[in-house]
């Protein structure tokens, strides 16, 4: 008995007790899938479940006759069709209210990849994780894509996404090929000299002209990269981009921004991924790793406060470790997500991303902190994280976030969902958004709808183009969703 209570108290001991505990806690940390989209029954929803909708029904179509099918008779019947790939759009763009919605996700097959020419030819339901795993093989990457690998090609095509890559342009610029179904029904196949211009406003085009069925992308080189990390001030950034985007090495890059109290948006980190001179034919397309751990830090960051300050800074020790690693361009194309999910009832996560001319973003920044609270511990409106990315000018598509060289400051948001809480976020998304706009700047639009119409005016400029489009290409109005009716209609 006396050496069990002697072993108790032997350093060794206890540190082992700490240790079991502490395994324990981790593995304990529930991993939530939340619910949203097509499942939830005759009201649907998208990622953030914010505008539950009623809807006549979802379509999953077997080929392209039995979607022709449908588009024929919507025109005929006045019915109303929207296109849905995995919902991750914010604000409605995947249905309408009792319309039917077109689940793309069962087209998703590779139809053919060619090493020569380096393309790809897919079905637009397919994900970049589907796209991935097929072309990792044969030594090739994507031009553009997310940080992550979650989104179907159709919809992140439909929004025109951007991510890491800085040399590339935006991502409906490496498409070379489209099949679309058209409003009309009919089935065309365009490329980049179509006279009638389809991919103008089919990319970055919400699903409003059009099912893309299949694309032809062009693909680039699975190139193997170092990894390279610096902390800076916020007001050295700028300068610091310029010099990166002058030399060629680099090839892909992004930044976080301190949300931290001690040094909100003082302090960055920034990363880049530079060639080595080398290809990685063998690796492995890496897994999600480090979930619960990941999750544990951003549990603690969104609590605010000290332990905010705690999670930025564990959050550089963490980059700093990542200095000198090597990496694949394939595997910096699928980053965890899967540690950001939030489920907390009564409160929600969203997304809203802000774009500014390169040469504004220090003053942005300084500009930033009358509208945003440093300390945000006892508000209900709570900035998580910022990551800085670059998009370059866009000359192609209609409704172009990039109308010169951008960088853009991906922000998480979590606020209650009673209506003061929307309201007070609202109010200060729009703060924002103006201060946006007075730096010549914009923002994006597959978020949820915080703006207003003459904010979204100001910031797209060609949006009567777009609409005038729409009724010539689309007369009947067949293609709709609730983020047309509430700022293009
Ligand atoms: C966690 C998270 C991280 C993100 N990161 C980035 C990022 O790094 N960079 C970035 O640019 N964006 C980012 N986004 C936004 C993301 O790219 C868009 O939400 C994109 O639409 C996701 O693709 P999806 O398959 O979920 O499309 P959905 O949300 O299903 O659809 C988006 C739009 O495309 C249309 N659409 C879908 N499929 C087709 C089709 N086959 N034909 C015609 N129209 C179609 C829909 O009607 C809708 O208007 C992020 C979003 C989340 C939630």
């Amino acid at each position: 008995m006396q050496s069990l209570s002697k072993l108790v108290k032997t350093p060794w001991f206890l540190g082992c007790l700490v240790l079991i505990f502490v395994a324990v806690v981790m593995w304990n940390i529930p991993i939530e899938k939340r619910k949203y989209g097509l499942s939830q029954g005759s009201l649907v929803t998208d990622y953030t479940g914010l505008l539950p909708e009623h809807i006549e029904r979802v379509v999953t179509a077997e080929n392209r006759n039995d979607l022709q099918r449908i588009v024929k008779q919507a025109n005929e019947n006045g019915k109303k069709i929207s296109v849905a790939g995995l919902q991750h759009s914010q604000g409605g763009h995947t249905y309408y209210k009792n319309g039917v919605v077109l689940d793309m996700r069962t087209f998703n097959r590779i139809l053919d990849i060619d090493e020569q020419e380096k393309t790809i030819h897919v079905e637009a339901g397919a994900t970049w994780e589907d796209v991935q795993e097929a072309i990792q093989p044969h030594g090739l990457a994507l031009k553009v894509t997310q940080s992550q690998s979650i989104f179907t090609i159709g919809g992140s095509l439909s929004v025109n996404a951007h991510g890491r890559d800085i040399r590339f342009g935006s991502m409906a610029e490496t498409v070379k090929e489209m099949t679309l179904l058209t409003p009309e029904g009919k089935i065309k196949n365009v490329n980049r000299d179509d006279p009638d211009e389809w991919m103008k406003y089919v990319f970055g085009g919400y699903g409003l002209f059009g099912v893309i069925l299949e694309v032809t992308l062009e693909l680039t080189d699975n190139d193997l990269y170092t990894i390279h990390t610096e902390k800076l001030k916020t007001n050295e950034y700028e300068s610091y981009f310029n010099r990166v985007l002058k030399q060629p090495d680099t090839a892909m890059h992004y930044a976080r921004v301190s949300v931290a109290p001690s040094s909100f948006l003082d302090e960055m980190v920034v990363i880049n991924y530079d060639h080595t001179g080398n290809k990685n034919h063998k690796s492995v397309l890496k897994k999600e790793e480090g979930v619960r751990i990941s999750k544990m830090a951003l549990d603690a960051g969104r609590k605010g406060g000290t332990l905010e300050n705690l999670f930025w800074a564990t959050q550089k020790r963490y980059i700093a470790s990542l200095d000198g690693k090597e990496i694949t361009r394939n595997n910096a194309m699928r980053s965890e997500s899967t540690f950001m999910e939030y489920t907390k009832p009564g409160r929600v996560e969203v997304l809203q991303e802000f774009f500014v001319p390169v040469e504004s973003y220090d003053e942005y920044l300084t500009d930033l902190k009358d509208i945003i609270p440093a300390d945000d511990k006892s508000h209900d409106f709570k900035v998580h994280n910022i990551t800085v990315r670059y998009a370059a000018k866009d000359n192609f598509t209609t409704l172009n976030y990039a109308k010169e060289d951008m960088l853009g400051l991906v922000v998480l948001i979590q606020h209650g969902l009673k209506e003061e809480d929307i309201t007070n976020a609202e109010s200060l998304i729009q703060s924002w958004t103006n201060l946006t706009l007075e730096h010549g700047g914009t923002y994006y639009l597959p978020y949820y709808r915080y703006q207003t119409k003459e904010q979204f005016k100001s910031s797209y400029p060609n949006w009567q183009d777009f609409q005038e489009e729409k009724l010539r290409k689309d007369p009947n109005q067949v293609f709709q969703n609730m983020f047309y009716e509430y700022y293009v209609k």
